[in-house]
């Protein structure tokens, strides 16, 4: 029928026509919304409200913001990088549940700074001509090349994460499988031939499985199974032979904790309050264990891993706190 075709062309038409100008997904300025919503951070001299980005093409977000650290301002980053809402409020979660109880554990000191590779950026997947549009687009990822310690010491994803030591590579998998429960991209080293010296994070729409949020975790590690060093630096103590210690028919001095052996309920131990005003006078075992001194303010090595690769458009770098 004429009219049937007519308007099958119509549509066809209207359809091509979108084609030509598409638009940026809805579900992306959403879910700024809904993030600024609920205030999971303060706009403070770290976080930086910014004015919109709008193109070229669908790039841009609405609410970009320039961040210089996290948590508060107790993490720094290496520059300032443009992040939506989501972003941030996922890295802090991740920082403070993740990345840092892993450097207690593994290093007995925290995270000061964040070596990073860029964040907003126009550009396709890894750069690719023709490839699909990068959530970097969007500023809605960030590309992690490495970290500092408090004390200075500098851990890169691409000289680390195959070469570093038994702990340093136990703590890169750790905030790498930390990473895969709050991000919905993370791609690592192993996980394609672009990521041999960063961690990729985004929080891309890739659709529903049945349980919940499709997540894409490559490499698919979990957290390390390399034990965390004793905690205080000191060696670990001997095994006790248990054939040797055990309290023998000794009748116990006078106000000597009563000992039982064997099953069931003992008698109900009275410790000699000596005990107590003997531990009170000893200093915390804090005192023993040296403080850690001041971040270490020096740029990242010009030779560190950590130095960003491609053109500088592509970095992300500029700092552009807003003039105030
Ligand atoms: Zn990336």
């Amino acid at each position: 029928m004429p009219f049937a075709a007519a308007a099958a062309l119509m549509l066809a038409l209207a359809g091509c026509s979108n084609y030509e100008t598409p638009r940026r997904q809805a579900w992306r300025g959403a879910a700024e919304k809904a993030c600024l919503a609920q205030r999971p951070f303060q706009v403070s001299a770290y976080i930086q409200p910014a004015r919109e980005i709008d193109g070229p093409g669908i790039c841009g977000l609405y609410y970009p913001f320039k961040v210089s650290a996290l948590l508060n301002g107790q993490v720094r980053l290496n520059s300032a990088y443009t992040l939506d809402c989501p972003m941030i409020a996922r890295l802090d979660a991740w920082m403070s549940e993740t990345v840092q109880p892993a450097a207690r554990a593994r290093f007995g000191e925290e995270v000061a700074e964040i070596a990073a590779m860029g964040a907003y950026s126009c550009r396709t997947m890894n750069n690719q001509p023709g490839g699909r549009i990068s959530e970097h687009a969007f500023g809605n990822a960030i590309d992690i090349g490495g970290f500092r310690l408090a004390r200075g010491r500098e851990i890169s994803i691409r000289h680390d994460w195959w070469r570093g030591d038994e702990q340093t590579r136990a703590f890169l998998q750790d905030v790498h499988s930390g990473a895969c429960g709050e991000f919905t991209t993370v791609l690592g080293p192993g996980s394609n031939i672009f990521h041999y010296n960063h961690i990729h994070l985004d929080l891309a729409m890739h659709g529903n499985a049945s349980s919940g949020p499709r997540r894409i975790c490559r490499p698919l590690l979990g957290p390390s199974p390399v034990p965390e060093p004793p905690r205080d630096g000191l060696p670990n103590p001997p095994e006790i032979d248990e054939e040797v210690d055990i309290a023998e028919n000794v009748r116990p001095a006078e106000g000597a904790v009563p000992m039982h052996a064997g099953p069931g309920a003992g008698p109900p131990a009275r410790i000699p309050d000596a005990l107590f005003a003997e531990a009170l006078r000893l200093p915390p075992a804090r005192a023993y264990a040296p403080l850690p001194p001041q971040p270490i303010g020096a740029p990242f090595g010009q030779n560190s891993a950590s130095r960003p690769e491609g053109k500088p458009p592509d970095w992300d770098l500029v700092p552009s706190a807003p003039a105030r």
